[in-house]
């Protein structure tokens, strides 16, 4: 079976911790394609720093000279991103024969029970939780018990992914990268180098562009 990864993010703006944690994910899990889709409006957290334009331009900058992909499709919507409908869309698109998996991180993860018509999205996709060095997985309530029913093995997490269209939890302890937009921001803010933490194309978008001085 043909197997999909989608990382969505505001991306806010795109870091090396994103897409070298992209790159080793793609790798681990054997995925056919893995594609960064920055949401236009993320529907959990203030609206983002800058606009979906220039967090997508950074995005394809970001992961020129990789074999990652972008998906534009949220930022094309022009309303609130839900990944549920992003992942309706995708089915819909590339039919049942298919595995998807929703890719995110731990911080991410653990807020899973706030999201728009959670419980359906493992009738859409798998989901991939990527460790974030700080972040721990939920140990009790609905997330945790979801975890414990659908979690794979890392052993077998290649082969149920490549078998199986959607429904499982994979969890990923990748290479850590302790680094978030939000620090990203405020070092931007306050005139302080960020250059370790961005690719260079995107460290000059945002100074051409004049991003994040004022946010
Ligand atoms: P912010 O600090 O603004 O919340 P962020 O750096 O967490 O930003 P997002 O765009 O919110 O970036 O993240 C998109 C996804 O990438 C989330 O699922 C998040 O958990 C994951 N992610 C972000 N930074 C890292 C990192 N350093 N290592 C692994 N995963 C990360």
């Amino acid at each position: 079976m043909k197997t999909l990864a989608i990382f969505g993010g505001t991306f806010d703006p795109v870091h090396k911790g994103h897409v070298q944690s992209a790159q080793e994910l793609k790798q681990r899990l054997q995925f056919d394609e893995l594609r960064l889709l920055p949401c236009h409006i993320p529907p959990h957290r203030e609206s983002p720093g800058c606009s979906s334009k220039h967090r997508l331009a950074m995005v394809r900058l970001a992961i020129e000279n990789t074999d990652l992909l972008v998906d534009d499709r949220e930022v094309q919507r022009d309303a609130t991103s839900y990944s549920v409908e992003t992942l309706e869309a995708l089915r819909q698109e590339y039919g049942e024969n298919i595995s998807i998996s929703w890719v995110m991180g731990t911080d991410a993860f653990v807020d899973l029970a706030s999201w728009h018509r959670w419980r359906e999205l493992l009738n859409l996709a798998h989901i991939i939780v990527m460790a974030r060095p700080g972040e721990p997985l939920p140990v009790e309530g609905e997330v945790a018990d979801l975890l414990a029913q659908r979690n794979v093995d890392e052993t077998g997490q290649v082969e149920v992914l490549s078998s199986t269209a959607a429904g499982r939890i994979c969890l990923q302890t990748l290479t850590p990268y302790p680094i978030s937009a939000t620090a990203i921001r405020a070092a931007l803010k306050n005139n302080q180098s960020a250059e370790s933490y961005l690719h260079p194309a995107v460290l000059h978008y945002i100074q051409s562009h004049q991003l994040y001085t004022q946010c």
